[in-house]
This record gives structure tokens, sequence and C-alpha cells, in this order.
């Protein structure tokens, strides 16, 4: 792992401090990745649940309404006790917020941040404003299952196989199967650490990033025979779309739209790639990838989102054409302060 500086350590123990008291006083515990979770807010959120069991504490996992799992996260260890938002309890000794970089992406469950005795934010996204009582943000954390690794440690909890399924699964996922710029040495020595508990990182890899429904191919083909090239926006734009309702009618839930821009970002002529996902109430959220021109995170906050500087999104209350139109606007001028 990379040195962390003096601040991401003295929140680390704060963070430490605080989930060590809650596990040894027996504390209810909610913890919650962000609004449609991934890889990373479930395995955050699972591995750190399970410690804190293990250490003590009640723990209830859940995330922000609607409450739809991803197909290919079902089988996480752990993801079977997850509980749907409301049923979480209103006022718990302490939250836990995990990979959600606003209090926006907690959806339902923001409120939480003030009706819990105290809350712990374990975040890695650089757009992060500073929310919750203690904040363990740290922008050059591949993940923020690393940040998990460390309070494991700091709680003194052993990782077996099913922790270290849940840490690898975030930690490949946001990696892009440690493709990604923020793959470090650290990465490779947190992800050898992981192996060694005997994992089976191949079928853990195959479940998250090479399983779809036959319906997928059909998909892919009308996503890609739409996609357009307009090169002389900002340092290139590949953008595309598709809805839930034409995912659904070739027998695929929503969250099979999350991997299109995987495939529309290979284009070689444009450093921005797009791909605007119909939502069922008519807006369009919006998944950016930049490959390391165009920083991303800045284009997604100035129009009401975040992320990271080469994966981003937002959401947009615009129709089709006139969200298209206000991005191009914003990669032609830079976004706007
Ligand atoms: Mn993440």
């Amino acid at each position: 792992m990379t040195v962390p500086t003096a601040a991401i350590s003295t929140a680390l123990a704060a963070a430490v401090e605080v989930l060590d008291a809650a596990a040894v006083a027996g504390a209810t515990v909610v913890l919650s990745g962000h609004v449609q979770p991934d890889a990373d807010a479930l395995g955050s959120t699972l591995a750190l649940a399970e410690g804190l069991r293990r250490r003590g504490a009640r723990v209830v996992t859940t995330f922000p309404a609607p409450f739809v799992l991803p197909e290919s996260l079902t089988w996480l260890p752990g993801a079977a006790d997850l509980v749907p938002s409301d049923r979480v309890p209103a006022s718990p000794e302490v939250f836990v917020s995990l990979d959600a970089s606003s209090t926006g992406r907690l959806g339902d469950l923001a409120g939480l941040l003030d009706s819990a005795g105290t809350s712990v934010v374990v975040d890695h996204h650089a757009s992060n404003p500073g929310f919750g009582a203690v904040r363990l943000v740290d922008p050059d954390a591949a993940a923020t299952v690393v940040l998990v690794a460390d309070l494991l440690d700091g709680l003194a909890v052993d990782w077996d196989r099913d922790l270290a399924t849940c840490l690898y699964a975030g930690l490949a996922a946001d990696t892009g199967s440690f493709r990604f710029g923020n793959t470090a040495p650290g990465t490779h020595e947190l992800a050898a650490r992981l192996l060694r508990t005997g994992i089976d990182h191949a079928a853990i890899s195959q479940r998250l990033f090479d399983t779809a429904p036959f319906g997928w191919l059909p998909l892919l083909s009308l996503v890609a025979g739409r996609a357009r090239l307009e090169p002389e926006v900002g340092a290139g734009l590949v953008w595309t779309w598709a809805t839930g309702t034409e995912a659904r009618e070739r027998g695929l839930a929503g969250d099979q739209l999350e991997a299109l821009v995987d495939v529309v970002r290979a284009t070689q002529e444009a450093d921005v790639a797009c791909v605007l996902k119909g939502q069922d109430d008519g807006t369009w959220v919006v998944s950016m990838r930049s490959r390391g021109t165009t920083d991303v995170a800045r284009v997604a906050i100035g129009l009401g989102g975040g992320g990271h500087r080469q994966a981003a999104g937002y959401t947009s209350r615009l129709d089709r054409e006139a969200t298209i139109a206000a991005l191009r606007q914003v990669l032609a001028t830079g976004p706007a302060n």
C-alpha cells in the first residue's frame, strides 16, 4: 500500500476507535453503500459488517432504495442478510456509509447521518465534499475495500475466505481487474494477501465480469449500432444510449446496462466515452469514462454528479438530445465552477 498521509492515518485511527467501541458495547451499527450498489459498495459493506459482527456488534446491512441487488452480486457472502432501507432502525448507535461520494448517493438513508448516534464515512471518491462525523476519505485508495481492509486490521479481525471474497470483488471491479491507473504496488500486495486466504479469484472474476444472459448480445448489438463518434467535441466524444425497457425486452435486468460503457470506451478516436441509460422515470443516468486527457469527475460535478478522474457519472432530467447537448457544451468549454 502507499504510505498513508498523516491525515488519513488519523482518520483511520478515529474510525477504528468508533467501530471498536461499538463492537465492544454490542451496539447496533447500520452499514450502507450507495444507491444502485456495485461490487465495491457491497463488498465494503458486507466485509466490514461481518468483521464488526464477529467483534460483537449488532450489524444491519442495507443500501438505499430501490432494493434491487444486481444479479452479478447476489452470491457475495452475506448478501442474503441485506435488508431493505425501510427496515433499518431509525436511530442506531453508529451509521457507516461506504463508497458513497455524496449524501445524495445515500438516497433515502441520508437522514441516518443525523439520526444515528454517530457516523463514519468510508470513501475514495475525489469528488467527496466531506460529510459525516468521522471521515475516512482517501482519493488515493483504488477502492473503498482498500480502506475497509485497513479497518479490519485495525479491529484485529482475521481475514478468512468470506471476508477476502468481498474485498477482492470490490478491488477487482474498481481497478478494472488491475488495469486502471489507480492500480499501485500496494493494490497487488493487497490482492496477494487476499489470494493467500484461498479464495477462488477466477470464479469471482467470471461471476463479476464474464457472465450475462444471452440477451446481452442482442442488447450490445443494438447499442453498438447506435454509437456516434464526435471527434470535434473536446478531446473526442463517443456516445450511445439504451433504456431499461430495451434491456427488459431482451430478458435482462436494468443493471445490465452498466457494463455497456466498458465496451464503448475502447474507441480510439474519443477521449470520453458516454452511455445514456434511460430510467423508468424518464431521467437519464449518464456514465462517462475518460481515456486519460479529460477529467470526467470535474465534468460530472459540473452537471450535478461526481466520481473519479477517469470514471464518473450524473443524472439528467432533460430529454436525450438535450442531455447530450449539455454534455457536448461542457466538454467543449470545460466545466463551469
Ligand atoms: Mn468504489
